[in-house]
């Protein structure tokens, strides 16, 4: 398995008590980059302007903090300099003295920590001389450099992954202007062919963030116990939650309130409410929380804030925000998750280790379509590994009228609930609007009265034989206190109706579907025709099929349905479609008789 751009690091409780980066302040950065006897960079200026970027406005490491931080960070970083030309530390190591075969469970090379200590002191031993001495390279006055990375190019012996990482070195005294060295921020670049590539720093940048952070205190918000099991607290919105490496993330408010570089206010009373985005450069207006009683200690409350996308990734160019959000969520608006303090990352050691229990034991997990406290299980999406539950509709994890998802009540999908599956009755976010230059909602914590309820089809019409379709009702407004529904049919003899709105087509004829709002008794109708069968075999894919579930199934019906009994999809026998997640993918399914006389066939896209 081959993790480029996988961020580990090396942690424990005494090394999160000696993280003594200052969280505020004109921070200066000294940043080395190391060659070894196989390694080349082929164009380390793209390092040093990820990194200080040529500009202000840049996407470099030291603007993104400026940008995290809201201004209570700034970071210049300084390379070794020989006269005007930057200093690479070459050194007569190779790339297999410092990582040896990890496990195939964890996909990674071991780190040999005493090999890193040499070559990190022989760099030292090369640059010291090499800063500025009129620059303040210790805010806090510790005898500590503030921040020191090394930029490391290394040939990976094979496809395992070569991990960055943040860790304590304290370098057997070795100094920089009298300066010692404890926190190390460490980058891999790597390709291999042993030379890496000119667009290498870019493509770190979000790593590179990531391992900063942690220098600033904060630990690990993904999980990882042996790949394939990758559990992502809040994924895309938040660089210490994310593996990936491109483009780059924020940190999540919750972690910005944390480093005391945000304000999160509370809200406690009924209103109107405005968010400014992430990227905005304000401490105060970019997030709130919100308690509930539902959990009466306080220990898990909700937090909203608003991301804004930036379009295509800082590598692609034209970029809006250069801070923006990853492609894959494809979209702006407010981020609702669950902080449940009970837990911090995985740093407590008690983090998610089953499906099961990522919502019981995650300290945040995103709101979003098809996720409740029961629907822990589903099935292996496709290739793509991971856990269902921390990948399961990621790319709708957010809220603007711009995508239809405007309410976040005690009775809309998602709702919120606590890590032990109680619904949380006093929080009512609604009337949410498009993402712009700022974002608004309703809050209160108690709901209002039923006006109107509406179906989402208000005809059906089919043959017999055709698959159960679930009808869905709307209530409005959306923040009405009591959204349960009762169903009925009117000719159970021709279509039911379940308590969940699905409809079955048992005989021919006609009947209306009602459904009655259980306050205010608001009904809605649908009329249903069911026509004789198909008087050939008609193949019927489910258009309807739960969120999150990434198996769909098909089937026929018709007359003749029954002689049709080998079922292929895309040429491979299968009875269900089993998409990637998120990718919209055409299938063709073709049903045949035992014996290849009769064959159909139909196409069908999956978004
Ligand atoms: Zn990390």
């Amino acid at each position: 398995m081959f993790l480029i751009g996988l961020a580990l690091s090396v942690w424990s409780g005494t090394q999160i008590a000696k993280a003594q980066v200052p969280k505020n302040g004109n921070l200066n950065q000294i940043a080395i980059l190391i060659e070894l006897q196989d390694t080349k960079f082929s164009n380390p200026q793209s390092i040093v302007d990820a990194i200080s970027g040529p500009t202000a406005s840049s996407v470099s490491l030291d603007n993104y903090f400026k940008v995290a931080s809201a201004g209570k960070v700034t970071i210049q970083s300084h390379f070794p300099k020989v006269g005007n030309n930057l200093f690479i530390a070459k050194l007569h190591y190779t790339s297999s003295d410092l990582f040896e075969f990890g496990t195939e469970a964890t996909g990674v090379l071991n780190l040999k920590s005493e090999a890193f200590n040499m070559v990190f002191k022989a760099a030292i031993e090369m640059v010291k001389d090499k800063f500025p001495t009129n620059v303040n390279f210790d805010l806090n006055n510790d005898n500590l450099l503030d921040i020191v990375s090394f930029h490391l190019a290394i040939k990976p012996p094979n496809d395992y992954g070569l991990p960055s990482f943040y860790g304590n070195f304290p370098l057997d005294g070795a100094t920089i202007n009298g300066k010692g060295i404890l926190n190390v921020v460490v980058h891999t670049y790597q390709e291999t062919d042993g030379i890496v590539k000119a667009d290498a720093g870019q493509k770190m940048l979000s790593v590179m963030c990531h391992e900063l952070m942690h220098a600033f205190g904060i630990g690990e918000y993904y999980y990882f116990e042996g790949l394939p099991l990758w559990h992502l607290a809040l994924h895309q919105w938040d660089v210490m939650s994310s593996g990936v490496s491109m483009p780059l993330l924020l940190p999540s408010a919750h972690l910005r309130g944390r480093l005391g570089w945000i304000d999160i206010p509370e809200i406690t009373t009924a209103g109107r409410y405005t968010l400014y985005p992430a990227t905005s450069g304000r401490t105060n207006g970019v997030a709130y929380k919100i308690l509930t009683n539902a959990d009466p200690a306080g220990r898990e409350y909700i937090v909203i804030e608003y991301r804004r996308y930036g379009g295509l990734n800082a590598i692609d160019g034209g970029v809006l925000d250069p801070w923006g959000e990853h492609h894959g969520l494809n979209g702006s608006g407010l981020v609702i998750y669950k902080v449940n303090t009970n837990f911090e990352g995985n740093n407590t050691g008690v983090y998610p280790r089953q499906e099961s229990e990522v919502i019981s034991k995650s300290e945040l997990i995103a709101y979003r379509p098809g996720l409740t406290p029961t629907q822990f299980d589903g099935n292996n999406p496709g290739e793509m590994t991971g856990c269902v539950i921390a990948y399961k509709n990621l790319e709708r994890s957010f809220f603007s009228a711009d995508v239809g998802r405007t309410a976040f009540t005690p009775n809309t999908d998602p709702y919120p609930f606590l890590a032990n599956g109680t619904r949380i009755n006093d929080i009512f976010i609604s009337n949410i609007s498009s993402a712009g230059e700022t974002i608004s909602f309703d809050f209160s914590r108690t709901g209002v009265n039923v006006n109107s309820v509406s179906l989402d089809k208000t005809s059906i019409s089919v043959r017999l034989g055709k698959g159960d379709q679930k009808l869905t009702p709307t209530i409005l407004p959306e923040n009405a206190a009591i959204g349960s529904v009762t169903w009925s049919s009117s000719n159970n003899s021709v279509a039911t109706v379940s308590a969940e709105g699905v409809v079955s087509f048992v005989g021919v004829g006609s009947c209306t579907i009602t459904v009655t709002t259980t306050e205010g008794n608001k009904t809605a109708t649908c009329s249903v025709t069911v026509a004789d069968p198909p008087a050939f075999p008609v193949i019927d894919v489910a258009d309807e099929y739960p969120l999150g579930v990434i198996t769909i199934p098909f089937r026929v019906y018709g007359v003749g349905a029954e002689k049709l009994t080998v079922f292929k999809v895309n040429g491979v026998e299968a009875t269900e479609i089993k998409p990637h997640q998120g990718q919209p993918l055409g299938y063709e399914i073709e049903a045949s008789s035992a014996d290849g006389k009769i064959k159909i066939t139909t196409h069908v896209i999956v978004k």
